[in-house]
C-alpha cells in the first residue's frame, strides 16, 4: 500500500487526482491522509468525492473513507473496466478535474469508453472545457489515443448544471512527444462568453483586449449562451501556433468590473506572449502524467509552480520515472522525462 501525505508540497486536490489516476493505471493500492490540508476547507469536497467514486467504478476498487469532508481514504483497485459511464458532481464542482482522475487509465484500457460528466464546465482554478478540448486533448491525441470532448451545456459557478461527453478510443501504449518550440503564430482569438447577463459586459471586455493586445476586430467574438442553468461570464484568449495552442481565461464576478476581468486575463496572456516557452504553466502540470506514462518526452515551459513540483513527486510514488528540470539562460525551463 502506497502511503501518500496529502499535506505535502501544494497540499491540494491534485495529490489525490494524480494518485487515483496512477493507481488505476498500475493497479497499485494507496492510502492518502491529511487530504487538501493546505486548503481553506480541507478534506474531500463534492468534486473530489465524485472523482474518488468515478475511479472506484472504473477500477472496480475497494474504497474506505469516501465521504464529504473526509481527511483520508484508501483505494484498492481490482480491474480496469472500459465502458459507458455517467458521473454527476451535483454542484458546480469542476467536471474536467473529475476527468483527470480517470482519463489516464481509460486511454490505456482494453476497450473504448464514453463518459458523460455533469457539473461545472468553466470553473476558476481548473481547466475549462475549452482548455481541455483545444489545448490539452490535441496534444494527448498526438500520443496515440483518440479522445473527443463535446460540450452539450456549459455550467458556470454557482449554478452548475453543465454537461459534456468524452469519447475515448485508447492507445496500446503512449508515444512520447517533444514540445520545444511554438512554431509560427497562426491565429489568435478573444472570445467573450455571457449567459443571462448584459451583452455590454462582453463588449467592454473585448474593448480592453483590443486596446491592450491590439488584436484586430475579426479576432474578437461574443458568444451569448442560451442554454445554461445560471448566469456566467468568461473571457477566453486563445493563441494558436504551428506546434501548440494556449488559452487564458478570466471569470466575470459580481462586484468586479468587466474592464478589470479583461485586464487580468490580458495579463495572463501577456506573461506567455512575452516569453517564447511553448508550454504554459497549467499545461506543464497536465502533460506530466501522459509523458510519464509514455516513459519519455520533453517540453519547454515557464518556471515550474509548486503545484507542478508536487505533481512530479506524486507521480514518482507510482511510476519509475525521472523528471530532469533544466533552467535555460532565457528564464524558460526544460522538463525532460525518462525512465
Ligand atoms: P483543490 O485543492 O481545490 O482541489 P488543486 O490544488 O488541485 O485544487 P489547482 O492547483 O488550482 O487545484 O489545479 C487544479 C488543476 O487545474 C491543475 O491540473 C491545473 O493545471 C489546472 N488549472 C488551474 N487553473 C487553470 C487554468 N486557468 N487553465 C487551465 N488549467 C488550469
Amino acid at each position: 500500500m502506497i502511503r501518500i501525505d496529502g499535506s505535502q508540497g501544494e497540499g491540494g486536490g491534485q495529490i489525490l487526482r494524480t494518485s487515483l489516476a496512477l493507481s488505476l493505471v498500475t493497479g497499485k493500492p494507496f492510502q492518502v491522509n491529511k487530504i487538501r490540508a493546505a486548503r481553506k476547507k480541507p478534506g474531500l469536497m463534492r468534486q473530489h468525492l465524485t472523482a474518488v467514486n468515478a475511479a472506484r467504478e472504473i477500477g472496480d476498487a475497494k474504497v474506505s473513507g469516501n465521504r464529504i469532508g473526509s481527511s483520508s481514504f484508501s483505494f484498492v483497485p481490482a480491474e480496469l473496466k472500459a465502458g459507458n459511464y455517467h458521473f454527476a458532481i451535483g454542484t458546480a464542482g469542476s467536471c474536467t478535474l473529475v476527468l483527470q482522475a480517470v482519463l489516464p487509465a481509460l486511454i490505456l484500457a482494453d476497450g473504448s469508453s464514453t463518459l458523460v460528466l455533469e457539473g461545472g464546465t468553466h470553473n476558476p482554478f481548473s481547466p475549462s472545457f475549452d482548455f481541455l478540448s483545444k489545448v490539452f486533448l490535441p496534444l494527448l491525441n498526438q500520443m496515440g489515443p483518440n479522445v473527443e470532448a463535446t460540450l452539450e451545456k456549459p455550467g458556470f459557478y454557482p449554478a452548475g448544471g453543465g454537461r459534456f461527453t468524452v469519447k475515448i478510443a485508447p492507445a496500446g501504449e503512449l508515444k512520447p512527444i517533444e514540445i520545444q518550440q511554438r512554431g509560427e503564430a497562426v491565429w489568435q482569438k478573444a472570445n467573450a462568453v455571457i449567459s443571462q447577463l448584459e451583452p455590454g459586459i462582453a463588449e467592454r471586455e473585448l474593448k480592453v483586449v483590443k486596446r491592450k493586445l491590439g488584436w484586430p476586430e475579426n479576432c474578437l467574438e461574443i458568444k451569448d449562451i442560451k442554454n445554461s442553468r445560471g448566469p456566467g461570464n468568461v473571457l477566453n484568449l486563445e493563441v494558436g501556433y504551428e506546434n501548440i495552442t494556449e488559452l487564458f481565461i478570466g471569470f466575470g464576478e459580481r462586484g468586479v468590473s468587466a474592464e478589470k476581468v479583461a485586464s487580468k486575463t490580458v495579463k495572463l496572456a501577456e506573461d506567455y506572449l512575452t516569453c517564447d516557452a511553448p508550454v504554459g504553466r497549467y499545461l506543464a502540470d497536465q502533460l506530466l502524467i501522459p509523458l510519464a506514462l509514455a516513459g519519455k518526452g520533453r517540453f519547454r515551459t515557464l518556471p515550474l509552480t509548486n503545484h507542478t513540483i508536487t505533481n512530479m513527486d506524486i507521480i514518482q510514488r507510482f511510476l519509475d520515472v525521472n523528471f530532469e528540470v533544466n533552467k535555460e539562460t532565457d528564464g524558460t525551463v526544460e522538463v525532460n522525462v525518462s525512465n
